[in-house]
């Protein structure tokens, strides 16, 4: 997604883009990677001093609610966030090692026998899936 369009969203629904907001977009979208709020923190609070952890959450919680960010957990309890891709929601390879993630562009949910999911009257909203495992720099690295 482009910030451009992640702007154009936010004003949509009522939000002001504010430095910090902005700040905390443009780093998401330098990301290759999913990033916990505390890694975004940290990388902008020499420039905004003033900004907490909790307000980083905040903003984090609205792209998120507006189906923006993608959020996965590498297991250890942790939030961790990227910007979609284009076309919305997307899954991901997640490197264990480097943590860096690669776009797959299918969605399992397609290969799913969606009948037995209706037959139990459920709507599906939305869903996770990732692939955890090693990419190919750290196979060679172990190698
Ligand atoms: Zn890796
Ligand atoms: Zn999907």
């Amino acid at each position: 997604m482009k910030t451009q369009d992640i702007f154009i969203k936010l004003k949509e629904h009522g939000y002001k883009i504010t430095p910090q907001r902005q700040e905390i977009i443009n780093l998401l979208a330098q990301e290759n990677r999913h990033i916990t709020v505390e890694d975004i923190h940290g990388q902008i609070a020499a420039r905004f001093p003033n900004l907490s952890v909790d307000t980083v959450y905040r903003n984090v919680g609205i792209l998120e609610r507006l189906n923006m960010l993608d959020k996965t957990d590498f297991g250890d309890g942790k939030g961790r966030y990227k910007l979609v891709g284009k076309g919305g929601h997307r899954h991901h390879l997640i490197c264990l090692g480097c943590g860096c993630s690669e776009e797959v562009d299918f969605c399992p949910l397609d290969y799913l026998d969606k009948q037995q999911i209706k037959d139990k009257k459920f709507s599906i909203e939305r869903h996770s899936f990732e692939i955890f495992g090693y990419c190919a720099q750290c196979l060679k690295k172990e190698e």
